[in-house]
């Protein structure tokens, strides 16, 4: 019996991306050289935004997008309770206070409707999440945001690669900034990294700026000039950039990115395939409009006709070689938002969805053989 073990996301690394990050090696930039700006650009030909600006990572790039956003004491933040805690964290960062708003049974995006209940005068941002590469409902939260004046991040950190009625994720048709994620489990890799897409140059450029210590060398920009060394802070900036060993993994990982998406595609079509029709398992509903680059399969488990707990279930599958993940533990469920005065109950729809749903494995390297015994493993453990 093979004992292969599969985790739920892994990258894809191959010779091609082996040879471009040596070729930075040997350069003279290991960092603030040319692979970055040709990282953005490639970025901004690919979803289709106008300017790109490369981070250290995507939690960077939610904090970057906070800030730019205006984020700050007083002003509020609405974003999905099903999330990586990095969505709303971002907010308490820049000293503003987050809150959630419910999702949609059936895709775990984040549910307009809940938003439009969730909007005080205070709410100044919304940070919808593109749960699992599925796009939340961008038509109707770009309409709530236009209403009451809000702006958009859309945190994108699963969804490079997904596209929604025509436009490309990060085109930013709907929103005024858009970040991605590229840590290894993520649908392209740099190791760690992010981006931030817009549309906005004055976006832009605060980006920028607070990329790198909110220091600057534009000459239009100076408030006096002491000479060819000079330099200006205007703003209280970080170090999240991103270096050429990184960009240079990105450009390469890029030009696999149609494929990976194909690939996780018939993925989730076979587990599709393969898994409906038995009572005990359940998808999400794919958006219409919507062609999701998968970043996630979750897969719910109809506890009212299992036996075993979700433990039992989640322990013997991994002596089966499953080692999964439930995405996520709800936000406002972590100890740190409890103690914010968030309570268990306020998001039900959250709250069951975390309770009957896990993980399945989900990458490019898989082949139809390895769907077909983790479907066998599902089958025999969950009952
Ligand atoms: C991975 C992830 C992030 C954070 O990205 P890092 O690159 O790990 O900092 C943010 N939001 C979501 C939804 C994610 O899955």
């Amino acid at each position: 019996m093979n004992n292969k073990i599969y985790t739920y996301g892994k990258q894809t690394i191959t010779a091609a991306d082996i040879k471009a990050v040596v070729k930075v090696l040997k350069s003279d930039f290991l960092t603030q050289g040319p692979a970055v700006q040709a990282f953005e650009e490639a970025i901004c030909a690919y979803t289709g935004a106008s300017f790109a600006v490369a981070v250290a990572n995507g939690t960077a790039a939610l904090h970057l997008a906070a800030l730019a956003a205006g984020v700050a004491e007083g002003v509020e933040a609405i974003t999905s309770p099903i999330t990586f805690v990095a969505s709303s964290n971002c907010v308490l960062y820049c000293g503003g206070t987050v809150n959630f708003a419910d999702i949609e049974s059936d895709t775990a995006c984040i549910d307009p409707l809940e938003i439009e209940r969730q909007i005080t005068d205070r709410t100044k941002v919304l940070i919808p999440v593109h749960f699992a590469g599925q796009p939340c409902d961008m038509e109707q939260i770009a309409l709530i945001a236009r209403k009451h004046n809000l702006t958009v991040i859309e945190d994108a950190a699963h969804a490079i690669g997904t596209s929604y009625k025509g436009s490309k994720t990060g085109d930013c048709t709907y929103s005024d900034m858009t970040i991605f994620s590229f840590h290894p489990v993520k649908t392209i890799t740099t190791g760690e990294g992010g981006v931030i897409t817009t549309n906005d140059e004055k976006l832009y450029k605060k980006l920028t700026l607070l990329r790198t210590h909110g220091i600057t060398k534009d000459q239009t920009e100076l408030t006096r000039n002491d000479g060819p060394w000079y330099y200006e802070m205007h703003l209280l900036g970080y170090n999240y950039r991103m270096s050429d060993i990184q960009a240079a993994l990105g450009i390469s990982q890029l030009q696999r990115l149609e494929e990976f998406v194909t690939r996780r595609r018939e993925i989730v079509e076979m587990y599709h395939d393969q898994l409906t029709g038995d009572d005990r398992f359940g998808f999400l509903r794919e958006r219409d409009g919507a062609v999701s680059a998968f970043h996630l399969c979750p897969l719910i488990i109809n506890f009212n006709i299992v036996k075993k707990n979700k433990t039992l279930i989640f322990n013997e599958l991994k002596e089966a070689g499953l080692h999964l993940q439930v995405h996520y533990i709800p936000v406002h469920m972590q100890p740190y938002y409890q103690n914010m005065g968030f309570r268990r109950g306020e998001y039900p729809r959250a709250e069951a969805y975390y309770d009957s749903a896990v993980s399945l494995p989900l990458y490019p390297l898989l082949k139809d053989s390895d769907i077909k015994r983790i479907v066998k493993i599902v089958r025999k453990v969950i009952r």
